[in-house]
């Protein structure tokens, strides 16, 4: 399964990452140099306890128990490391489309809320994800009065949202204080979801790359690779996959996306090559695709599963709307209606598209696509506009054909 690390930038995600995971999420590929995490950073965790423990000592990461007594694995959680960078909005929203739970990292030597730990909160509701942990970070940093007053401050913060039955639990990443009271939070508030064994398989594609090395001759090339997560059903090697929107083609002046269909010809999860993956945890599937169709995260957004079994591609759609009060993460700010005209940056599982409003009214829109999704009705779309320099969240559509 997936767990979604979300909050403020610099509030401690990928140092919490790390302490459960002994993996840094930020070094996948170039993010590193520009030390935020530009993209979604993943790192399995396998969490264990110690059978002659009490709670909470009795969960650990470790092999070896604090009495010296071996630990048992209790399952492996895949973390999802989102950007708190405050531009990154988007893709903080595309990865809440593959995480079954989260966890909400604040600062305690900050004044709560900031900006983004309000505006990834407000998209957790938005997309539905109501097992979460709130963790209270950098309690080292504070003193015991500070710490009790961030409490409090967090405690007010949530109430009446989403996290509002949430499990606050105060931690210092960077020193590991607290590691076991929070993983047997994770245990307890985060369960495994249920999946429908029988459903036909819908990866989001959450990035795609060309893994051949420059000047690789062709006998030697290997297929595009896609990255995501399997939200239900299964796939194996060797099957058929299509995916949707597809490629761009251009005819006669014209583009349109056409579905792309190719084999699967290698799995790869939690490190491992694999004959058959299922959902939860983050998968790669290298196919038969020209790797200049993967390259750069070209098909990023979309979807693959058995042929024939994807739902529509939309260039442009309606949408039912539903407007916050006022805009997240800003003192002033009431919320306008969308008007005729104006652009909209829209999420949609893990797709970000612009879309231009072309008729409005009060609690309806339809949209025209600069890129098409493929989505299913019904879907939920986050509804950012531009304010100033950046998208802010508005609002939260749902897809009506
Ligand atoms: P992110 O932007 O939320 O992923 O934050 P990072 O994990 O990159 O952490 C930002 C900075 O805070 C780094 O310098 C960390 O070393 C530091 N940091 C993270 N957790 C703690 C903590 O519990 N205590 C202290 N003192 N520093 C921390
Ligand atoms: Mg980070």
């Amino acid at each position: 399964m997936n767990i979604g690390l979300v909050g403020h930038v610099d509030h401690g995600k990928t140092t919490l990452v790390q302490a459960l995971s002994g993996e840094w999420t930020d070094q996948h590929s170039e993010e590193m140099k520009r030390g935020i995490s530009i993209r979604l950073g993943y790192a399995d965790a396998t969490f264990r306890e110690c059978p002659d423990l009490e709670e909470p000592e009795r969960y650990t990461v470790e092999e070896e128990c604090a009495d010296g007594s071996p630990s048992e694995p209790l399952r492996t959680v895949s973390f999802v490391d989102a950007p708190g960078h405050e531009t990154l909005m988007a893709t903080m929203l595309s990865g809440a489309a593959i995480m079954d739970g989260a966890v909400l990292v604040i600062s305690a030597s900050e004044p709560v809320p900031q900006a983004q730990t309000e505006e990834h909160l407000m998209a957790l509701d938005i997309i539905g994800i109501d097992n979460i942990v709130v963790v209270q970070n950098k309690v080292d940093l504070v003193d015991a009065d500070r710490a009790r007053e961030s409490y409090e401050e967090i405690q007010e913060f949530v109430e009446g949202t989403v996290a509002e039955d949430a499990p606050i639990v105060p931690i210092s990443a960077q020193q590991e204080v607290n590691m076991d009271v929070l993983i047997q939070a994770i245990e307890e508030e985060i369960p495994t979801p249920d999946r429908d064994p029988d459903a036909d398989a819908r990866m989001h594609v959450a990035r795609s790359f060309d893994i051949n090395r420059p000047g690789t001759t062709w006998e030697d090339l290997t297929g595009g690779v896609l990255g995501g997560s399997l939200a239900q059903g299964e796939l194996n090697d060797g099957e058929e996959i299509e995916v949707r929107p597809g490629r761009e083609v251009e005819e006669g002046g014209q583009s349109e996306y056409r579905p792309i269909t190719t084999e699967i010809r290698s799995l790869q999860a939690g490190g491992e090559n694999v004959e058959t993956v299922t959902p939860g945890g983050l998968l790669g599937v290298g196919t038969g695709l020209d790797p200049s169709l993967t390259k750069g995260d070209a098909l990023a957004g979309q979807l693959a599963g058995p042929p024939g079994t994807l739902p529509p591609t939309w260039n442009s759609f309606e949408m039912e709307v539903d407007l916050l009060d006022r805009i997240v993460g800003q003192d002033s700010g009431e919320v306008d209606e969308i008007s005729t005209g104006e652009p909209l940056m829209l999420t949609i599982g893990t797709a970000t598209t612009v879309g231009s409003v072309t008729s409005a009214r009060d609690d309806e829109c339809e949209v025209a696509l600069k890129r098409p999704v493929c989505a299913a009705e019904g879907a939920k779309i986050a509804i950012n506009r531009r304010v100033g320099a950046r998208w802010r969240l508005i609002g939260i559509g749902t897809l009506q054909g």
